[in-house]
């Protein structure tokens, strides 16, 4: 049994340190550890990341747990669509992008709506994913040695939007629901992951003032 104080201890907290402490102790240990992350390189650990990640969400879900109407709204400004929810956590996985979200539970057989952001990439519609500057020569079309300009060469371009999801209680009840090629975008490999998302339940507690 993980008890608060060893997720103060894995997230380097001290004991009773509030939300936004919380947060940024676990923005700072992802930047470190996460194997994904650019600045851990070398230093890159799966497990510190994890248990990083653990402790985040279980401080952030026994301070939410006692937490206002207007705190919990402001915290699910993110996901939107579902005002009790108490916690959500996003992370990746390779090319899928998992949402891990603690709501409180709804009334049997209801349905919940959701609206999650997401980055939908897509291969640039000005150099058709080359990187590289297209030109009409002749006939056709060849690519200068010069990089794009809508997409500074990257080949891609990424928009954010939100997705709408309606979860029936059936999804509810198998607490995943997974939504095919809304992921990350490779762009090279022209792949994409698909958006995972988690769900947990937290019983409505009494409020205590
Ligand atoms: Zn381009």
């Amino acid at each position: 049994m993980i008890t608060a104080r060893d997720m103060y201890r894995d997230l380097n907290l001290r004991e009773g340190a509030g939300i936004e402490e919380i947060k940024s102790a676990y923005r700072m240990m992802a930047k470190s550890y996460h194997p994904d992350s650019v600045s851990a390189r070398d230093n890159a650990s799966p497990e510190k990341f994890r248990k990083a990640y653990e402790a985040y969400k279980g401080l952030l879900r026994n301070a939410l747990s006692g937490a206002s109407e207007g705190e919990k709204k402001a915290r699910s400004e993110e996901v939107t669509g579902y005002s009790p929810y108490v916690f959500s956590a996003k992370r990746t996985s390779g090319l899928n992008v998992f949402y891990d979200l603690i709501l409180e539970r709804p009334q049997a057989g209801r349905s919940v709506r959701l609206s999650l952001p997401v980055v939908r990439g897509e291969a640039c519609p000005r150099c058709l994913g080359h990187g590289s500057t297209l030109k009409r020569q002749g006939g056709g079309f060849v690519y200068k040695p010069v990089a794009c300009e809508r997409c500074g060469g990257a080949g891609f371009e990424e928009r954010e939007l939100k997705i709408d999801l309606t979860l029936t209680s059936g999804m509810l009840e198998r607490g995943k629901v997974r939504v095919r090629s809304m992921g990350a975008y490779d762009h090279k490999e022209g792949k994409r992951g698909d958006l995972v998302v988690n769900l947990e339940f937290a019983e409505k507690l009494p409020r205590n003032n």
